[in-house]
C-alpha cells in the first residue's frame, strides 16, 4: 500500500544500508534540526530494526541504535531515552541530568536546549511528537499514546517550554510521526468514558461506531492540544501514516501484540546549520 505522505513529498523515505526511516520535508527549511521516524526495516540489509531493549537481545538493540545514529550523521553522540510509562512526567535533559544519568528515570517526554543531544522515544502505534522552537532553541520529544494524550502530555510539555525556556507559542513547530490512525483504533466504552469526563471536546476525536464502540484519532486529539496552546496550524506537520494500515513498514502493537518490536522517533538540535556527514547517508 502506498504511503500518501511519501507520495505527496510531505515526508521523505530514507534508506541506507542498515536503517530505513521517514523524515519530515519541513527539515529542509530548518537545517538546525535533524528528525527521523524509523520503520521496521534495517535498510537494505533485509533485517528488522527493533530499537527496544525490552524486546530483543541487548547487544542487537544497541547495535541497531548505533546504526540509527550513524545513518543520521550522529555517530559521535549518545542517544537519550527514558523508561516510558504512558504517564505525564516530563524529563528535562540538561547537563546535570546527563552527568547524573537517566537510567531508571520514568517519563514520556524529554526536553533539551543542548545541541548534539539526540532524544528518542519508542513507539509501536503510539504517536511520537517532536516539538521545537528555533528562537530560542528548545527541542522536545513526546510519546503520546492514548493515556499520554489523556494526561495532556503535549500541553504539559508546551507549558514547560513557555514558562521555563521563554519560548513563545508562535515560534513552536510540531511534527507528528507515524502512529495508529482513527481508521484502525477502535475502542470500547471503558476506554472512552475517562475522556468524556475530562475533555469538553472529546467528540472531536472520538467517532461513534455503534454498539458501544468508538474510533479514536490520536492525531486530532493532540492537534487540539497544540491549537489550544497557541501553536500556529501552519507549523504543525502531521505524517498521517497509520502504523496498522502500513504494518509491512511499521511495528504495530495492536496488529501484532505486545511482543512486536518498537520503532523510534528521534530528534536533535544540531550545533552547526551545515549538517556534517548526513548527506553521505542519504543515498537511495
Ligand atoms: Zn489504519
Amino acid at each position: 500500500m502506498k504511503i500518501q505522505a511519501i507520495e505527496t513529498g510531505h515526508f521523505l523515505w530514507r534508506e541506507t544500508d542498515e536503517v530505513t526511516y521517514v523524515e519530515p520535508a519541513v527539515l529542509s527549511d530548518h537545517p538546525e534540526l535533524c528528525c527521523a521516524f524509523t520503520t521496521r526495516h534495517a535498510g537494505r540489509s533485509g533485517r528488522a530494526l527493533n530499537l527496544s531493549f525490552d524486546l530483543g537481545v541487548r547487544a542487537d538493540v544497541l547495535a541497531n541504535r548505533q546504526k540509527l545514529l550513524h545513518a543520521l550523521g550522529l555517530g559521535h553522540t549518545s542517544l537519550v531515552t527514558v523508561r516510558q510509562v504512558h504517564g505525564k512526567h516530563v524529563c528535562i535533559v540538561d547537563a546535570q541530568a546527563l552527568r547524573r544519568g537517566l537510567t531508571g528515570v520514568s517519563a514520556d517526554a524529554l526536553i533539551t536546549t543542548l545541541p548534539e543531544v539526540p532524544l528518542g522515544v519508542l513507539a509501536a502505534d503510539c504517536l511520537p511528537i517532536v516539538l521545537y522552537s528555533l528562537q530560542p532553541r528548545v527541542l522536545a520529544l513526546v510519546h503520546a499514546g492514548r493515556l499520554g494524550t489523556y494526561h495532556r502530555i503535549v500541553s504539559a510539555v508546551l507549558d514547560i517550554m513557555y514558562s521555563r525556556f521563554a519560548v513563545q507559542s508562535q515560534h513552536v513547530f510540531a511534527i507528528l510521526g507515524p502512529g495508529i490512525g482513527a481508521c484502525c483504533y477502535r475502542l470500547d466504552e471503558r476506554a472512552v468514558a475517562p475522556f468524556r469526563d475530562r475533555f469538553s471536546d472529546w467528540e472531536e476525536f472520538f467517532l461513534p461506531q455503534g454498539e458501544g464502540y468508538w474510533t479514536m484519532s490520536l492525531i486530532r486529539a493532540n492537534e487540539a492540544q497544540l491549537c489550544a496552546a497557541g501553536v500556529p496550524a501552519a507549523h504543525v506537520h502531521t505524517a498521517h501514516i497509520c502504523t496498522v494500515c502500513h504494518g509491512e513498514h511499521f511495528y504495530s502493537h495492536r496488529a501484532e501484540g505486545r511482543e512486536t518490536g518498537r520503532g523510534m522517533g528521534v530528534a536533535v538540535l544540531l550545533s552547526s546549520v551545515v549538517p556534517h556527514d548526513r548527506s553521505t547517508s542519504r543515498e537511495f
